[in-house]
């Protein structure tokens, strides 16, 4: 190998002290604005209360909602799955990678959507990237809620359709987006079922039937419901009978089931168009098999006892209303996904902070996920939290947020 120039040697060098400097430069911007973000190394699984910094805490963030991560059937069929299939997939879907644990899981998805089909993606950011960018292009427009994730948000953007961000669960002004877009060869309604950072739910007959008279597409992300909401786990449009009404139902393995990866369901051709265009499907090795088997015992676990979801639902409203009552904002109550809002991030992260002191960890959610003056604490419930669990996160929560 030839020896570098002294002169190639002084501008590399050169080149990476700028940029040292220039990034320590952007993040001091995001600390002096409190929105440095750090990893926190939690020892354990995702279980109710978790050690942190050599400290056991509660945990009250988690989305294993339904305590599945460590179900013992949920552990053991991926445990069996890693022996028969090993530890990874190894190459993409439509190269070697679709393995009969993909098969299925996706037949298992489909049967529990009442979908015709389902197509598993490695992530739920994945899903909706891929789902937007295949169906939608330039001569197009989607429709979005203004609190859609950040996934949807990706996907509209790469699709190079014209984006029309519609007011937050606001079936009005998405008229009058649907009215400005007649031009449009085809339009994409877009939303959360229950949307990620607030827990609120969208008015979902209303938007299908204003999708349906505009001859718009429907798309539903139902992250956070599936497993909780809904006949059988199977989420908040099978729960208002809206199944039919939406053309592509997203949700996520990694929630509530207690897995990792997603899927997009839907009819036939849809999942079709989706295995020849949408790039984040095509281009990326295929979920580990264990993902896959995990998933599916975790589908036969809420199909058998849709009561987990329920109960988890209840007892969030309980919590909830004892906040309420104790003097804090608690803006919704309806999921296991409480905001509590504080409005600054560096107000919000201070709170978090004590929070942690007093044992409960809950982490402090800040723009660019939520917008600017709304970052919060978003608890969320676990079905495995025992009564002393929410007594305890009930009064460090009064104690800590109260001396804002
Ligand atoms: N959609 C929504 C509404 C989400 O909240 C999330 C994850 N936070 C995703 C999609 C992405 O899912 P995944 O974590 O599987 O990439």
């Amino acid at each position: 190998m030839a020896e570098p120039s002294s002169k190639t040697e002084i501008f590399s060098h050169a080149a990476r002290a700028s940029f040292a400097a220039e990034a320590s430069r952007e993040l001091d911007v995001l600390r002096a604005a409190g929105l440095e973000r750090r990893l926190r190394t939690i020892e354990g699984a995702q279980e109710p209360s978790v050690v942190i910094d050599g400290r056991r805490v509660l945990l009250f963030c988690s989305n294993n909602y339904l305590g599945l991560a460590t179900h013992p059937e949920v552990v053991a069929a991926a445990r069996r799955a890693l022996d028969r299939f090993g530890a990874s997939a190894a190459s993409s879907r439509l190269i070697s990678g679709h393995m009969r644990v993909h098969a299925d899981v996706e037949s298992a998805i489909a049967a529990w959507k009442g979908c015709a089909d389902a197509l598993v993606f490695s992530t739920g950011y994945q899903a909706n990237v891929g789902a937007i960018t295949a169906l939608v292009g330039r001569e197009d427009v989607v429709l979005s809620d203004e609190l859609n994730h950040a996934s949807i948000i990706d996907g509209c953007r790469l699709s190079r359709a014209r984006v029309a961000i519609y007011k937050h669960n606001d079936v009005e002004d998405l008229i009058r987006r649907l009215e400005d877009s007649r031009e449009a060869r085809r339009a994409l309604v877009v939303t959360e079922s229950v949307f990620s950072m607030d827990g609120d739910r969208a008015p979902l007959g209303d938007l299908a039937a204003v999708a349906k008279q505009y001859g718009a597409w429907m798309m539903v992300d139902e992250a956070h419901a599936a497993g909780v909401f809904g006949p059988g786990g199977a989420g908040v449009v099978a729960e208002e009978g809206l199944s039919d009404a939406v053309d592509v139902h997203v949700g996520t393995l990694g929630k509530a089931l207690g897995s990792f990866g997603a899927y997009v369901a839907g009819s036939r051709a849809l999942i079709d168009l989706l295995v020849n265009r949408a790039r984040s499907f095509i281009f990326t090795t295929a979920l580990p098999p264990a993902c896959a088997a995990a998933a599916q015992a975790a589908i036969e676990i809420v199909q058998r006892e849709p009561h987990l979801g329920s109960a988890l639902l209840a007892r969030a409203r309980t919590f909830g209303e004892r906040l309420r009552a104790s003097g804090l904002s608690v803006p919704h109550l309806d999921s296991h996904i409480l905001p509590i809002l504080i409005g600054s991030a560096p107000e919000a992260v201070a709170t978090a902070a004590r929070l942690l002191e007093r044992g409960v960890y809950v982490a402090a959610i800040r723009p660019p996920t939520v917008p600017p003056g709304t970052s919060r604490l978003r608890l969320s419930l676990m079905a495995t939290h025992g009564d002393a669990d929410l007594a305890a996160a009930h009064d460090a929560l009064v104690q800590c947020v109260a001396r804002r």
